[in-house]
């Protein structure tokens, strides 16, 4: 069904990469115009480039920004609105799962700050300046979600889940819909860099009731499906995408 985002803009954090490039190109599809949020600039501009490529009709503009950092967040936002007038979709999907050893016994407080700061702090910032953009939207469909889904890493995950639920429920009224997204283990550089023997996959496999990882494009579908009015009657959830991993105890 192409053309569930027509008329609509969106910023992706993150990209660059896995789940954040996959669902650029699904948005573009679509007919979003995408701002390509990453710290890395060079794979957003890689980004940027191949979803014009492919979708000539709509804007795809790379942006550099590091969503730990408040003022750069803003940026993008502001940069967003600027560039397409108004901002309906933001995919708050930057994170990192900080490839150390991290147990409780022995990790790092640099570890634990790190996450937090990208994993959670990232997502308030998204949240706080899009939902400003987004009340300055001249209609009333909006949608807005952020990505959920080691120590720090699970920490900062489980308190995304019950920022979105909190934010959701205060904006309700205003149109403004809040979703985490939760992936079970995708074939992306974030978990194939951690699972970086065969041992590893295997060990990890053994518990995935589909006895596969997931692709980032079957991650991209369901934030499309969040991202589009077929889901205007869902805020404030927790959608699995999960391979039934949830499920499997
Ligand atoms: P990925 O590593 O392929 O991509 C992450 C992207 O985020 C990269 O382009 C990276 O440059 C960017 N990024 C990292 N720190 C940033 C920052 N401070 N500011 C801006 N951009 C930054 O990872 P992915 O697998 O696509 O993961 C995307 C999200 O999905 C993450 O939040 C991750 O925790 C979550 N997730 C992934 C899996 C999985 O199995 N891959 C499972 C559950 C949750």
């Amino acid at each position: 069904m192409p053309g569930r985002l027509r008329y609509k803009s969106a910023l992706i954090t993150g990209a660059g990469s896995g789940i954040g490039l996959e669902s650029s190109i699904l948005f573009a599809q679509e007919g979003a115009n995408v701002l390509l949020v990453d710290v890395n600039i060079e794979n957003a501009e890689k980004a940027a480039k191949l979803v014009s490529e492919r979708f000539p009709n709509v804007k795809a503009i790379a942006w550099k920004a590091d969503v730990s950092k408040e003022n750069e967040v803003e940026a993008a936002v502001k940069k967003a609105v600027e560039e397409f007038g108004r901002l309906d979709v933001v995919f708050n999907n930057a994170g990192i799962m900080h490839p150390a050893d991290d147990h409780a016994l022995n990790t790092e407080e640099r570890i634990w700050d790190l996450t937090m700061n990208i994993n959670l702090k990232g997502v308030w910032w998204g949240c706080k300046y899009a939902i400003q953009a987004m009340r300055e939207n001249p209609t009333d469909t909006r949608e807005g979600f952020a990505s959920t889904p080691q120590l720090a890493y699970t920490a900062s995950k489980g308190a995304v889940l019950a920022m979105t639920r909190e934010l959701a429920m205060v904006h309700a009224r205003e149109g403004i819909r809040l979703n985490s997204l939760c992936p079970g283990p995708l074939k992306t550089p974030l978990l194939m860099d951690f699972l970086n023997t065969d041992e590893k996959k295997q060990r990890r496999l053994v518990h995935l009731p589909m006895g596969r990882f997931g692709e980032a494009v079957e991650l991209a579908q369901a934030a499309l499906f969040l991202a589009s009015d077929e889901s205007s009657y869902i805020t404030g959830t927790d959608f699995k995408v999960d391979g039934g991993l949830s499920s499997a105890y």
